[in-house]
């Protein structure tokens, strides 16, 4: 995925949301997106499934223009998990197979444990029957979002993007998560978006935003070499993780 933008401004918007901005996005790799809030992260995801056009962004997915894809093709090779979880007032099954609704239970268990929910399931009483809403259970936030990762793991989308949606999980589990990812074997290119630098040790490019454009890139180390942003950022980070026990 090669981007290429000249400057993107929202419509009605008087400021840039992007500058100038080129980066190029290895199939299969575990890329991570970090940056203050506002510095144009989400607005890199929705340039890249179309929710906005502009003719100064351009963006080839293996050497085509994404222009060229209808919007359903384009839409199917990307798995989104944003940061609020949107669940049905439906089954816990239903809910992670909203995106294949054909799915086997088998298919749907495996995608849960790798969300790590699968246990948090069978607690309950109804399993995977549970009806979640206003006439079932309440799941907690941590749950919720683990529920929309297993949804987004059911589809057959080669990039996953995950947009903050490991917040309201705490690091271990986070870092379970993306070791299932990395390990089981699926070979889909991981954008994982986060405040939370502490488990991007692993990701093969990091990418650090600032004001819409790209201010640092590379792999961990060489961020911390680079002693910027990143750098003390993630040493803030793991010092509030060594105080806090
Ligand atoms: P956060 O970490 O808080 O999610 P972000 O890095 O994802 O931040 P974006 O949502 O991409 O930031 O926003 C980048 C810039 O574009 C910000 O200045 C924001 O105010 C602006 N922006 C975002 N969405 C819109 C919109 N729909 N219309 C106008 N401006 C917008
Ligand atoms: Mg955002």
């Amino acid at each position: 995925m090669d981007f290429d933008i000249k400057s993107f401004t929202y419509p009605g918007a008087d400021k840039a949301a992007l500058g100038q901005l080129a980066l190029t996005l290895t199939k299969g790799q575990f890329v991570g997106i970090c940056g203050r809030t506002g510095s144009g992260k989400s607005t890199l995801l929705r340039l890249l499934l179309r929710q906005y056009d502009d003719a100064a962004v351009s963006i080839q997915l293996n050497g085509v223009d994404h222009q060229q894809f209808s919007l359903d093709q384009l839409r199917s090779r990307f798995a989104l998990v944003a940061q609020e979880p949107f669940l049905f007032s439906a089954t816990i099954a239903q809910n992670i197979a909203f995106g294949k609704p054909l799915a086997s239970r088998a298919e749907i268990e495996q995608v849960a444990r790798l969300a790590c929910v699968h246990d948090d399931i069978v607690q309950f009483q109804d399993g995977y029957e549970t009806m979640l809403g206003e006439k079932g259970v309440n799941l907690s936030g941590g749950q919720k979002q683990r529920l929309t990762i297993a949804r987004a793991l059911l589809l057959d989308a080669d990039v996953l993007l995950f947009d903050d949606a490991f917040c309201s999980l705490d690091m271990q589990t986070e870092a379970r998560i993306l070791d299932n990812l990395i390990t089981s074997g699926q070979q889909k290119t991981i954008v994982l978006i986060t405040q939370r630098l502490t488990n991007l040790n692993k990701a093969d490019q990091i990418v650090v935003l600032d004001q819409g454009r790209i201010s640092e890139s590379g792999a961990h180390r060489e961020l911390i070499a680079g002693n910027g942003w990143y750098a003390r950022i993630f040493k803030r980070q793991s010092l509030e993780i060594k105080t806090s026990g």
